[in-house]
């Protein structure tokens, strides 16, 4: 990796960064661990280097096989939702994609499992969060529909593409007190949902519409 694309892209990157954050608090992020969480990452890095300069605009963009690297406020949205104010031990991740949010998560969090289908994706993601320094993720290239049951049960899971209906291996995994944070619709209109396990059930809210790449089945 060349050392000039790995400290940044030039003289505006801190800006720009900067404009950023501004931006996201005047979204309405208050949690000031989570946009701290995200400052830190150089998101520049995970996209393709034609894209860098617009890597800290408020934009998804795309990450080649049809997939998207989530737009920041969203990112930024559904960490918050998961992040009650207590610490979480282990958190699952549905759909690594570039790994942006997957990094946003490991600095936050103490383990971070995340799964990815396809396996290109997996590996590419699995090495650049290597060379960034991450060592508290563990990579799978498998179904998120089937969660990750070997490490169950977790304490908040955040799901990065959106099934018709919740997963029913993520009921199940979820520790009783935590919290999945998952979009759920058809193609265009999806509700990002907050759900948590009690010790009677499920509670559920809206969080907002979003737009995610569909949760598809299998592994490629
Ligand atoms: N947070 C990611 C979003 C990537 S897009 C980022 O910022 O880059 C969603 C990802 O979910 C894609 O990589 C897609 O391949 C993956 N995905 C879709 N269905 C999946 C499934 N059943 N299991 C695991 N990953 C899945």
């Amino acid at each position: 990796m060349n050392p000039q694309r790995r400290h940044g892209i030039g003289m505006t990157s801190a800006r720009t960064r900067e404009r950023l954050m501004q931006r996201l608090r005047e979204s309405g992020i208050d949690d000031l661990r989570v946009l701290e969480a995200i400052r830190q990452v150089p998101r520049h890095m995970f996209v393709d280097e034609a894209l860098a300069s617009r890597a800290y605009e408020d934009i998804a963009l795309p990450i080649g096989h049809g997939q998207t690297i989530s737009q920041p406020y969203i990112v930024a949205v559904m960490t918050q939702t998961l992040n009650t104010g207590k610490r979480l031990h282990r958190v699952l991740e549905i759909g690594t994609g570039c790994g942006y949010q997957t990094a946003v998560l490991a600095n936050l969090v103490d383990e971070v499992y995340t799964v990815e289908r396809i396996a290109t994706l997996f590996r590419q993601t699995r090495n650049r969060l290597f060379d960034l320094k991450y060592r508290n993720i563990k990579f799978l290239h498998g179904d998120g529909l089937k969660g990750w049951p070997e490490h169950a049960p977790y304490d908040g899971i955040l799901a990065t593409a959106a099934p018709a209906e919740v997963p029913h291996a993520l009921l199940d995994q979820i520790a009783i007190g935590g919290r999945i944070v998952i979009p759920i619709g058809e193609r265009t209109l999806q509700k990002l949902m907050l759900i948590e396990k009690t010790l009677d059930g499920f509670e559920q809210r809206e969080i907002e519409s979003v737009n995610f790449v569909p949760l598809l089945s299998g592994k490629i």
